[in-house]
């Protein structure tokens, strides 16, 4: 992929490449007089903004200055010019959990509730199938030269994350961080041994940073000590119904609903700060979640199912909700329905 980025260089109106992310699939950011640019690329089928002969390209963001679409014509006719010689075969297999450095750790995006974003992991073990993380993923182990993996199979973990961290922190303004913005979940099994999200979040202490963790797993609760020594930390769970056998058969591999509930009690009871994510949302009685909810969080977030059309046969039988319904449901009861509000910090 480094040769993809390598082609971005040089570009007109004083913008440069500056960071290839392939968290969460494959992002080029630019940065410039006019503010950062990103360009992404997967495998999808359908038009994006432009394609190279086999990805599909889109932009962030979405309105541009006159100069910033001279750079992105540019970049992009960079793009399609390299995309025949560039395609890697894929390689031998890999194990389940991979040990990889990364050249950066903190990220931002607009589309972030928060002002930076942490994936100590990229994979998750969880393995959700409906989660619209496994779709990007394959395409970057695809357009990296990788054997495939089932999703839910495979983890990269970034074991030199907290040192890459530390150095980050000295560099840019303190504000709160997002763990677990939709490629990884930061409580991972391999979690327990490598300690990375824990690291981080120690690191984020020592530099005046807030955190936010959101999580299908208990052992969230393991770190709570280190959470308390962070300025205004959240901590979050996904529940996006209140039926606990419902919840069982789509998130088999994620905490019992009694389980996410006893971390929100936890959370509150050690002085944390919490929220839900109710996504992909499909309660069987809207009314019946928030009122679940409403006394153990200070805000949710509710989102529709992504990628409806490869993962929708796996709510066969499931009505999916919509998302403005269940969010009036919770106003209805007084919970604020911007995370961004509660989980956004300056000190
Ligand atoms: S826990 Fe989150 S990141 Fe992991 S598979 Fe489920 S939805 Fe995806």
């Amino acid at each position: 992929m480094q040769a993809w980025a390598a082609a971005l260089a040089p570009l007109p109106h004083g913008y440069a490449f500056f960071a290839l992310d392939l968290d969460q699939g494959v992002s080029f950011e630019l940065h410039g007089p006019d503010g950062p640019l990103w360009i992404e690329a997967d495998l999808a089928p359908d038009p994006g903004f432009a394609r190279t002969r086999r990805l599909r390209l889109t932009h962030q963001p979405h309105a541009l200055t006159a100069r910033q679409r001279q750079v992105l014509a540019h970049a992009v006719a960079r793009l399609q010019a390299l995309d025949d010689g560039l395609w890697p075969t894929p390689g031998e297999a890999e194990p389940a959990v991979r040990h990889v450095r990364a050249d950066r750790v903190l990220v931002t995006s607009p589309n972030l509730p928060t002002d930076y974003a942490i994936n100590p992991y990229i994979g998750c073990t969880i393995g959700c199938q409906f989660c619209n993380a496994r779709f990007r993923a394959d395409d970057v182990r695809a357009l990296d030269g990788r054997a495939p993996r089932p999703w839910g199979a495979w983890i990269d973990a970034k074991v030199d994350a907290p040192e890459v961290l530390a150095r980050e922190v000295q560099t840019v303004r303190p504000g709160s961080v997002c763990f677990s913005p939709v490629i990884t979940d930061p409580y991972v099994g391999v979690e327990r041994r490598l300690e990375l999200t824990r690291s981080c979040l120690q690191v984020l202490a020592t530099a005046g940073f807030s955190a936010a963790v959101l999580t299908r797993s208990s052992l969230v609760l393991r770190d709570f000590d280190a959470l308390a020594q962070l300025p205004a930390a959240a901590v979050g769970v996904s529940l996006p119904t209140e039926d606990p056998q419902l919840l069982e058969r789509i998130e088999p591999r994620g905490a019992t609903q009694a389980e996410r509930l006893a971390i929100l009690d936890s959370a509150r009871a050690a002085g944390l700060r919490t929220f839900a994510v109710v996504q992909p949302a499909y309660p069987r009685n809207a009314s019946a979640l928030a009122e679940l909810l409403a006394c153990r969080v200070d805000a949710v977030r509710v989102d529709g199912l992504h990628e409806a059309g490869r993962v929708g046969h796996l709510f066969q039988g499931v009505e999916l909700a919509d998302p403005a319904e269940v969010e009036r449901a919770f106003t209805a009861l007084g919970v604020p329905t911007d995370l961004e509000a509660v989980l956004r910090f300056s000190n």
